[in-house]
Formats: C-alpha cells, structure tokens, sequence
C-alpha cells in the first residue's frame, strides 16, 4: 500500500514549525499537523522570548551545543525575514560576596561552550550600565537578546507554505500504527476525524510528546521517557523599568531564577518562577506575589510595593521529576528506537526556542544520517 504523504509533523509550535520548513525546504512533501485552532499556542507563546547566549549548560549537552548553534542561526534568519528582535544583552549578577564563586563557575561553564564574550563587571562598571542594580558583580553577555517569538513562528509558517507544505488545525494525532512495510498510520480526531499514512513521523508536539509517543503501536516504551510539568509564572511590572539590560539572578536546580525580562516595547516582566504541578493549568496565583517581591528585591531593592501585576504562566515540559537531575533535550532517533524514519523531541524546554532552527537541523540529520 502506497502512502498518503511523505513527511508528517506534529505540533505548530516553534519547533514543529522549524522542523516542517526544513523538511520541506529539504524538498519533503509535509503536513504540519496541529491539535488546537493555530500556531505557537502552546509553550511557544508562554515564555520569556529570551534569545539566550549558551552559558550554564553541561557541556558537550544538546542543550549547550544547539543553543549556541541556534543562537547565531536565529539572529541571522531575524534579519533576513525582518523579524522584530533586539541584542539587548543580559547581566548575571552576584547580589552577595558567597555568590562570587558561583559567577566564575558559570563563566568558567560558558567558555566551555564557546561562549567567549562574557564580560566580568564588578559593582562600579554594573552601577556605570545599571544605576538601580544592587549586586557585588555581574556579567554581561552582550549576545543575549529578545525576539518576537509570533513573528518568528509566522516567518517559519509562510517559508514552509512557500515550499509547498501546508498546515491543518483542529487536528490532533491519537495514535499511531507502525506498519510492516515502516509506514506510519496515523490515527487524528477533531473536527473530521482521518486516517492519513505517511513515510516519516516527527513527533514535536511539546507538553504532550511523552503521552503521544505511547500512542505509537510498534514503539518500545522503554524509549520514551515519563512526563512532568513545571509551571513558571510571570508578575509583570506596572510602570517603567529602570533597566535597559535583561537582570538574571544565579541559576537554580529548576531553572533561571526569577529573572528581569523586557519585551520589545519595553514593558517588563519577572519571572518564570518554578510550580511543579500534575494537570495543565496556566492561572497564575496572585498570592505568588509575595515570593516576587522577595526574590526581585534581592537586586532590586528598591522594588515598589504593589508594583507587581500577576502575568501570564508556561509550563515547562520535564522529563526527570524535581528530585532529578536536570535533563538534556531529548532528540529520541531511528539509532536510539530502531524504527526507521521516526523521530520523537521530548523534553524541549528553555533554550528550545533559541535552538529552534539547530534543533530542525538535527532532526534532519537523525533522519538522513548521511546527509552532512
Ligand atoms: C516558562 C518558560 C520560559 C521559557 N523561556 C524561554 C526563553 O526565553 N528562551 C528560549 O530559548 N526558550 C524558552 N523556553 C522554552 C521554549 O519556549 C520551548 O522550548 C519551545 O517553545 C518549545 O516549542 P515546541 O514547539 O516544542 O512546543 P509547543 O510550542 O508547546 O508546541 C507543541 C504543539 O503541539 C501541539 N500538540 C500537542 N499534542 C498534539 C497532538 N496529539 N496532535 C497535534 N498537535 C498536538 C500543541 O497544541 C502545541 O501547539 C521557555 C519555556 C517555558 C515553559
């Protein structure tokens, strides 16, 4: 039995989206198969927006390498496509003497992922840059920067429908059979519920990847890893912020720390904090405010009281639960599950928007293992 089509992807966020304009500038016949009524509506939208420079994470990590890979390849595509985005660099502060440390150990990890712009400040040089910054010292990464991150996800729509693929909404996939023959059939609900068979199955489908994947008949389940949400909730700021740089605190087990994001009109926002949670649910507790206030004043002292709007929230989808250890992306490939033509991305939280074009390259290159 021939197939209905060659290529499918699963899910229009910002990875999906990346992937599908790969395949298809690649020459693939794609179909970009999204559950909900648009792109970019899942995690895609409910992040910092942040294009990060590649610093904290282990080395030789996916994370580490895609990240700085991705970082060059999205400031490129940004210009080229005239999407909105600043390099408005980032300041890592160190807002005690014991934390010192923690600033060479980080800086010491950036190097070793071929981040060498970092600058070391100490507290006259940040005060020069940031009047309203309390720290002992700080680096400044001077290629971080902030992006329209809608903009970007309707660039990487209109170069795959300029390339022939094409995207279905009110679509999710409910399951899969791995046929004899290495097809994929692919089982969708919603509003005209099909069958389609394809070649190549791609599964990016955020939050949900893990739950999908089990779906799949014919793929062994030790290859796909359990699934955790970890919200992050933002607070933004009423008024102006008296900073022009991004302000990160020192990283902790979970994630950035609740950090000072600026969009690209300007409005400021803190945040994302770390909520692990067992059911989607993006509300945000105005009572969380308290530990904002806290946490922001540790470097900005002179935060006003009842300056802080509850926000917006994400989920982070994790892959290990809060004891574990902090876990890589996990491009799961035809080498790793043995089934040709299949490739499952879990786990693809911050940097995975920065990443998102390296992270298509990837994808590319699990399924044609000769092609680089
Ligand atoms: C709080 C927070 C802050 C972050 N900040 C940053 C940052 O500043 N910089 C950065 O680089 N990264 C950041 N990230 C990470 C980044 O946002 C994600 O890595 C990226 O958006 C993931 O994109 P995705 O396409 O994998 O997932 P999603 O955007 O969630 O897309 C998955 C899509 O799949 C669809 N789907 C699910 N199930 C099905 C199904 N069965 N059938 C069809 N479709 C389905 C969903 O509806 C969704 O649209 C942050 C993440 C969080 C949570």
């Amino acid at each position: 039995m021939g197939v209905d089509i060659d290529c499918i992807v699963i899910g229009a966020g910002v990875v999906g989206l990346a992937t599908a304009r790969k395949l298809a500038m690649a020459g693939k016949e794609v179909l970009l198969v999204e559950a909900v009524e648009a792109i970019g509506m899942g995690i895609s939208s409910r992040n910092s927006e942040v294009i990060h420079a590649g610093i904290y994470y282990p080395t030789n990590s996916l994370k580490a390498r895609l990240c700085v890979q991705g970082k060059e390849m999205l400031y490129r595509y940004c210009e080229e496509r005239g999407i909105a985005h600043q390099r408005i660099g980032k300041l890592l502060v160190a807002t005690s003497s014991a934390q010192l440390p923690q600033l060479d150990k980080i800086q010491a990890q950036a190097t070793a992922n071929q981040v060498h712009d970092l600058q070391r400040l100490n507290r006259q040089d940040v005060l020069a840059l940031e009047p309203m910054l309390h720290c002992e010292a700080a680096l400044l990464s001077p290629s971080t920067g902030i992006i329209d991150s809608h903009g970007l996800m309707l660039a990487l729509q209109g170069d795959l429908e300029n390339h022939g693929g094409q995207c279905v909404f009110h679509t999710p996939l409910e399951s899969v059979i791995i046929e004899k023959d290495g097809a994929f059939n692919c089982t969708f609900g919603g509003d005209e519920a099909m069958n389609l068979r394809c070649n190549i199955l791609v599964n990016a489908a955020g939050l949900h990847a893990p739950s999908l994947a089990r779906q799949f008949k014919g793929l062994n389940p030790a290859f796909i890893p359990p699934g955790y949400y970890c919200k992050g909730n933002y607070f933004t700021l009423s008024g102006k912020a008296p900073f022009s740089h991004l302000i990160y605190p020192m990283p902790n087990e979970s994630g950035l720390g609740v950090h000072l994001t600026l969009d690209l009109g300007g409005q400021a926002k803190f945040g994302p904090d770390t909520e692990w949670i067992t059911e989607e649910d993006y509300t945000v507790d105005p009572a969380r405010a308290q530990q904002f206030y806290a946490a922001v004043r540790s470097y900005w002292p002179e935060l006003a009281d009842d300056s802080l709007e509850p926000g917006y929230a994400g989920i982070r989808p994790k892959i290990v639960s809060r004891d574990e250890a902090a876990a890589d992306f996990m491009i799961s490939t035809p080498a790793q599950h043995g089934i040709a033509n299949l490739v499952n991305l879990f786990g693809i939280e911050s940097p995975g928007l920065t990443s998102c074009l390296a992270l298509a390259d990837e994808v590319w290159q699990a399924l044609n293992p000769t092609s680089h």
